[in-house]
């Protein structure tokens, strides 16, 4: 999930649940280095914060009356406010996988055992980590979803086509009904301390660009940031919304989950 320390957010910190919101400007000392940060990215199998714990991983979970969908723990950033750098689980979800990623079959059947699927609003695709990399995954369940009335939504860091090495934004189409990229900083120069793309101060220009094709593409898409930036730098990511010609959804920080 780019999970913001938001509710319905990436589980970051600024959605995710850690303490800190997404320090403003340079937070993070950011060594600028993303060879490094490269492995601290491959945040998948390293860490089992579940403490030998006998639970079944998560695939699906549920908050706001949404349905939430945790397909990976790889992710490209290593963001120094992501809920999952000090926490095991989300709002009593524990997300870290334990076994692998899931199949869509597997996603499926979980959203299944969910009971009565009519009670949610969305299905939402956010977990610790970035779904984009779990793309093919993720159109069968969103084709699973709207079978079943669910709008979709996902929430991306917004780098899926240096991910997934391709443009992947028409694939989207007709499948996701908002892609939620989370802008964090106005630039890419407070972009990159704070998020540690692997793709170096490309990851910025690469989710700008995107939202872009989004919007031209005629996908549903908006910037999010949480408000914990500040007035200044909100006002500049507006700029940013405005250039694209998509919304920006500045959204609560909130201090627990
Ligand atoms: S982009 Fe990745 S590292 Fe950043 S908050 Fe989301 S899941 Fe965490």
């Amino acid at each position: 999930m780019s999970n913001e320390k938001n509710k319905g957010g990436r589980p970051q910190n600024g959605g995710r649940g850690g303490k800190n919101p997404a320090p403003k400007g340079n937070g993070d000392s950011g060594k600028k280095n993303p060879q490094n940060n490269r492995d601290k990215n491959k945040n998948a199998g390293g860490r089992d914060k579940n403490n030998g714990e006998n639970r079944k991983d998560t695939y699906v979970y549920t908050l706001d009356g949404n349905l939430y969908i945790n397909l990976t723990n790889k992710c490209s950033n290593g963001c120094s406010f992501c809920v999952r750098n000090e926490r095991a689980s989300y709002y009593g979800n524990y997300l870290w996988l334990r076994h692998g990623d899931p199949t869509a079959e597997k996603v499926i059947a979980a959203m299944n055992a969910m009971g009565d699927l009519s009670r949610f609003k969305e299905v939402v695709f956010c977990g610790f980590g970035e779904p984009t990399y779990k793309l093919a995954e993720m159109l069968v369940v969103a084709d699973y979803a709207h079978s079943k009335g669910l709008s979709t939504r996902l929430n991306t860091n917004g780098q899926g086509n240096l991910i997934n090495k391709r443009d992947i934004v028409p694939d989207l189409k007709g499948k996701i009904d908002l892609v939620n990229v989370s802008l964090n900083a106005s630039s890419a120069e407070k972009y990159q301390p704070i998020c540690r793309s692997m793709f170096g101060e490309n990851g910025f220009a690469a989710l700008v660009e995107f939202a872009r094709l989004c919007k031209r593409n005629g996908v549903g898409c908006r910037f999010s940031v949480v408000d914990c930036v500040g007035e200044e730098e909100v006002a500049a990511c507006k700029r940013v919304a405005e250039g694209v010609g998509v919304p920006l959804y500045v959204r609560k920080y909130i201090t627990d989950s």
